[in-house]
């Protein structure tokens, strides 16, 4: 994956409460382009490898429960300098502490239940994309 991508997905929270619209008309405004998208659910057993760098971390087994809990949308996105801008519309991980205008802050419900993922660096990004993405789904 190039580095002007980054991967998000639309967390159950967001997704259950009618958000996708919201969400993506925000991610479209802010200048990125939709390479990939689908709904999906994950099980438990693949939240936990999603997640696993968080796997030594008291709230992992939570984490894991959540994000299988229901439908997720992820996406692969395109845009200059993908990752950092879109950590920057997403806002801080606590929505408590998230910016205002933030997608966290308009639509997240808690610290666990935040509404949205963004990748953190370049490198995760592919990864986290090849995690739900073939080639042949990215246009
Ligand atoms: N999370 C949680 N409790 C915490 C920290 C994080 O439940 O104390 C959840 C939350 O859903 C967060 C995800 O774990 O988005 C991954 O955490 P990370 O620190 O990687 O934050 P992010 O990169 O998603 O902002």
């Amino acid at each position: 994956m190039a580095t002007n991508q980054t991967f998000t997905m639309i967390k159950p929270d967001a997704v259950e409460a009618g958000h996708t619209g919201a969400i993506i008309k925000l991610i479209e405004e802010a200048g990125f382009r939709i390479v990939a998208m689908k709904k999906t659910q994950l099980t438990t057993e693949r939240a936990g490898q999603f997640y696993a760098v968080h796997s030594e971390r008291p709230f992992y087994n939570g984490l894991r429960t959540y994000m299988s809990s229901g439908a997720i949308i992820p996406m692969i996105l395109e845009k200059e300098n993908a990752v950092a801008d879109f950590r920057k519309l997403i806002g801080a991980t606590n929505p408590a502490q998230a910016e205002e205008g933030t997608i966290r802050k308009l639509f997240a419900k808690s610290l666990e239940a935040n509404a949205i993922h963004g990748s953190d660096s370049d490198e995760n990004a592919a990864i986290e994309g090849s995690f739900f993405f073939a080639g042949t789904e990215q246009y």
